[in-house]
């Protein structure tokens, strides 16, 4: 059998972070009193007429700008029919055949096209069953209808889980550049749908491809894909056929459950809203727009390659995460004693693993360690006033429990060791604690000094700088 390969395209649901809704004067909100931010208008009340949000379009305008799409001349809206208690026009306003946005390239995606829309209402299921038909109820908060939404919809041109997560966020940073929306993934601000189909490597068609929700972190949406992916492969290996469904992604247990019927009912009946003018930006908005532009995510990255000389790898996370590049650029700010590629090492490297092992996400700023505090610990370690071992201790404390490096170093005493008869009898001692490795030393095996340098640094408890210890170690043993 011919290998199979993946077909993936992502749909992005960005809520705009303007003042107000899409059609109607209510501010948006999270968090508030439910049903305080409502009217006639987004409740649809039935004789009102809708307004389109001049701030939402020039975002959509940046956002195509950015996505480097052509912008419509003139883009409509249309009416996507459908009854659920959180819609309550019985329609939800978006755009169907003349989006605002079409034709773009993110990376080595290209993107199909982008929409405006509007959101619907938020809808809980309370009690026991959870179901609405169940002992439980279901209740609506209408704040959340109407807020305004850009779709962004990738072609099927990513190949893999962890492409489709790279992609995903390059297109969140570049969202989060241009300050459209807050992008916050666990809130719902930036929700993320994959669709995914296999085909014979090398083929041109398409296979029957299966929509993924409800993947709410980048690490879900690799791994609901991957389980995807494995599933159809499974189906397609042992003769049988995959059918075009939408499916519900489980982080708990990795499963993945088809969606009740109402969420995959495509007869939608469009129909152009006949309350609504076209949406025609002028030569005056498109120009704003593109000078509204900061530095994107992708120029970023270069930037960092060729002017800060990081390796590809490191530029790539601090310019496509923006929590982590803007505390970069904060840290690269407050010292200038500190090479680029040192701070962005302590950033990409330990700070991260530290953000992990307390469990705060992908936010540094989440830790107590202060971006200026980086900065300073990276300077100490190049200007070897601390051990890099030392160093890796110093930010665990920083990240844990905030305060100045030069504190740290000052209560944990991991200042080097600067006095030259310490260093030697430390040296000294460390030979006298390896005599096999010393031997294979002294008679050419330079390979075995590594637990020599090992023994030295653990002595001093990393207050010896290694390289300087390999020096004396090799002086001493010929
Ligand atoms: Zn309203």
């Amino acid at each position: 059998m011919t290998a199979l390969e993946p077909v993936i395209g992502l749909e992005i649901h960005v809520q705009l972070a303007t003042e107000t809704k899409m059609f109607c004067g209510c501010r948006l909100s999270f968090g508030d009193e439910p049903n305080s931010h409502i009217c006639p208008v987004c409740l649809g009340h039935p004789g009102v007429l809708p307004n389109v949000n001049e701030q939402a379009i020039v975002y959509a305008l940046m956002i195509g700008e950015a996505l480097g799409c052509e912008i419509a001349e003139r883009s409509t809206f249309h009416r996507k029919n459908y009854f659920y208690p959180d819609l309550p026009k019985g329609y939800q306003i978006s755009q169907y055949d003349h989006p605002i946005a079409v034709d773009g390239r993110l990376g080595d995606v290209r993107v199909h096209r982008a929409h405006l829309e509007e959101d619907a209402a938020k809808l809980s299921h309370k009690g026991a069953s959870g179901r609405i038909h169940g002992s439980g109820a279901s209740v609506v908060d209408f704040n959340r209808g109407g807020t305004p939404l850009v779709e962004i919809v990738s072609e099927p041109d990513i190949r893999s889980a962890a492409q489709a997560r790279e992609w995903a966020q390059l297109l969140r940073a570049t969202l989060a550049s241009l300050g459209v929306s807050d992008c916050n993934m666990e809130e719902g601000s930036l929700r993320v749908d994959g669709n995914v189909s296999l085909r014979p490597a090398g083929s041109d068609e398409l296979g029957t491809k299966t929509e993924l929700k409800n993947m709410n972190s980048f690490r879900f949406l690799e791994r609901g894909i991957e389980a995807e992916i494995e599933r159809q492969r499974e189906l397609i290996e042992s003769g049988q056929e995959v059918e075009q469904e939408t499916l519900h992604f489980h982080p708990d247990d990795g499963s993945l459950t088809p969606m009740r019927s109402k969420e995959y009912a495509h007869d939608y009946r469009y129909f152009p809203e006949p309350d609504l003018v076209p949406v025609v930006p002028t030569a005056e908005m498109r120009e704003a727009a593109r000078a509204a532009l900061p530095e994107l995510p992708a120029a970023r990255k270069e930037r960092y390659l060729t002017e800060l000389d990081l390796p590809e790898a490191t530029a790539a996370s601090l310019a496509f995460q923006p929590e982590l590049g803007g505390f970069f650029e904060d840290a690269l700010a407050a010292n200038s004693d500190a090479t680029p590629r040192a701070i962005a090492n302590w950033v990409t490297g330990d700070l991260v693993a530290a953000l992990r092992e307390q469990d705060l996400g992908e936010d540094p700023y989440r830790s107590k360690a202060e971006p200026r505090e980086i900065a300073a610990l990276a300077a100490m370690v190049e200007g070897k006033q601390v051990s890099h071992s030392a160093g890796k201790q110093i930010l665990a404390k920083l990240a844990a429990e905030g305060g100045t490096a030069a504190g740290v170093v000052e209560s944990e005493g991991l200042a080097q060791i600067s006095d030259d008869s310490e260093i030697d009898a430390m040296i000294d001692a460390a030979i006298e604690s390896e005599p096999e490795a010393a031997d294979q030393v002294r008679s050419g095996n330079e390979k075995a000094i590594g637990r020599i340098v090992g023994a030295a640094m653990k002595n001093s408890q990393g207050r010896i700088d290694g390289g300087l210890a390999r020096e004396k170690i090799l002086e001493r043993l010929g």
